[in-house]
């Protein structure tokens, strides 16, 4: 319960339309993709810089733990209010301020979709790469606060390959500027950087200023069926050593190509062990040289079916099986848990042999889907969260997994973020002198920790 004369003044504010102690709202703001919940005490939504400047002095003054969050989406649950409070959702902040064709710079608030920004670059002739598979819904702060992937990522980075400059809130409530709108070099220390991927623990990203580049003029998508999950992994690692540079190089194993043809009905043979769907953009005469490298590769590590897509519809229907994974896989249990573990790429076959013996050992449902260009195979748990017994194997089976991970020199988190989920494994990656590191920053920036408490950090 909050106090009513805080709630008072946050009405006054954001206006009393934007602010909701009511319990169904609070609830609908209590999770996120994770299969975690905890209500706030009120949800708060501004509309400007000054007023998110203004609750963060207030929640300073009364110790008020703040989360923020943007569309939700997270899959390692980092806008779930774990400590009640205040829920600051940044969805109001949802304009695109500029697009700089010539400088090929945009500026836009947090709270913008991420697809919408695509389509508004597109039609300019201009390309923002980082594309998360949930950027339907996701928002661009969301993104910039995990760090986003997405399936381009193999040739053109993730999200901090393109952020240039930044407007953040300070725990405290002062308001920086960091980075610059022309080409993100300034003389003090890389500041961008540090909050792109602070998962909303240092600061609230208020505008958010990236680079463009040219929309590639032309591209193809191969899709490969393989009778061999392995034979797929390492046809990742022979493309990556030859040279190719595919714009995606996404996987799925035998488990996921069935609940996408149970979802969708559209011929996926279900005695496939893998699919590799490839995707090469760029100059026509280099994209054809290069698709003919991906086929041959293919059909040497035994793929038994190639289908190559060069129209936008055909490209459109390969890719239909992709963005279904997520959907399809919900309709098998109630509780996904999406791991984003990822490894060097020369390793994706000694972790897919990993995986399998982990889900055998523990005797639970894992499905192969992801971005195996980048190295991350999004091992994914299918389970059920009210059965409390196959849960506890589920995480002993996820530390493992973590541990295999950090073994073979990969990161506990290629996309999703550590968030709470991943928390009580961070040292395992940073040491201690570095989680140490962390925490200084972080104390030092938010001395009273109400800024997303209970994230990245367990204690
Ligand atoms: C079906 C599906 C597919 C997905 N595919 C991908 C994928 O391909 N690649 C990928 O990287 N992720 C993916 N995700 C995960 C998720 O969509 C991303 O992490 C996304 O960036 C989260 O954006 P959001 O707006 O939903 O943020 P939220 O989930 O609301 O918040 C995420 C984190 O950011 C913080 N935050 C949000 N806005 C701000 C802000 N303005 N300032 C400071 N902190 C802020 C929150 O406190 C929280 O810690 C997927 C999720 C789903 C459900």
């Amino acid at each position: 319960m909050m106090e009513e004369m805080i709630i008072d003044r946050l009405r006054a504010i954001v206006g009393p339309s934007n602010v909701t102690t009511e319990y169904e709202d609070l609830l609908c703001y209590a999770y996120d993709a994770t299969f975690r919940e905890s209500l706030p005490a009120v949800v708060v939504k501004p509309r400007s810089t000054e007023e998110i400047s203004l609750i963060m002095r207030l929640a300073n003054e009364y110790k008020i733990p703040v989360v923020p969050r943007g569309a939700g989406t997270g899959l390692s649950g980092g806008s779930v209010p774990l400590k009640g409070g205040i829920c600051l959702v940044l969805t109001r902040l949802n304009r695109i301020l500029s697009i700089d064709k010539e400088n090929r710079v945009a500026v836009v608030e947090p709270g913008v979709i991420t697809d919408d920004f695509h389509a508004v670059t597109e039609q300019m002739g201009l390309f923002y790469p980082p594309d998360p598979a949930s950027g339907k819904t996701s928002t661009m702060g969301g993104n910039i606060a995990e760090c986003a992937g997405g399936a381009r990522g193999v040739k053109y980075g993730v999200t901090k390959d393109y952020v240039l400059g930044l407007e953040v809130v300070l725990p405290q409530g002062d308001v920086i500027t960091v980075g610059n709108p022309i080409d993100g070099e300034t003389g003090d220390y890389d500041y961008p950087l540090l909050f792109t991927g602070s998962e909303g623990t240092l600061g609230i990203i208020t505008k958010i200023m990236v680079r463009l580049i040219p929309l590639p003029p032309y591209k193809e998508t191969v899709l490969a069926i393989y009778d061999q999950l392995e034979a797929a992994g390492e046809t990742v690692s022979t493309m990556i050593k030859q040279g190719v540079i595919p714009t995606t190089l996404e996987i799925a194993d035998h488990a996921t190509i069935n609940a996408v043809e149970n979802y969708l009905a559209i011929g996926l043979p279900t005695d496939a062990q893998a699919f590799l769907l490839i995707e090469v953009d760029g100059i026509k005469d280099e994209v054809v040289r290069q698709i003919a490298i991906v086929e041959e590769t293919c059909r040497r590590f035994g793929a038994v079916s190639i289908k190559v897509a060069r129209t936008k519809e055909e490209i459109d229907k390969l890719w239909l099986a992709r963005r279904s994974i997520s959907g399809a896989c919900g309709k098998i249990s109630p509780t996904k848990i999406s791991e984003d573990a990822t490894v060097p790429r020369s390793k994706i076959p000694e972790m897919i042999k990993k995986v399998r013996e982990i889900a055998e050992k523990y005797g639970i449902k894992m499905v192969i889907f992801g971005h195996a260009g980048d190295g991350n195979l999004h091992p994914n748990v299918l389970t059920d969260k009210r059965n409390k017994e196959e849960m506890a194997r589920v995480e002993e089976a996820v530390a493992e997994l973590f541990q295999a991970t950090v073994e073979m020199g990969g990161t506990l988190s290629g996309e999703h973020g550590i968030g709470y989920m991943k928390a009580p494994f961070l040292k395992w990656e940073t040491g201690e002198t570095g989680y140490q590191v962390m925490k200084a920053i972080k104390k030092q920036l938010d001395p009273h920790n109400i800024l997303n408490p209970g994230k990245m950090f367990t204690d």
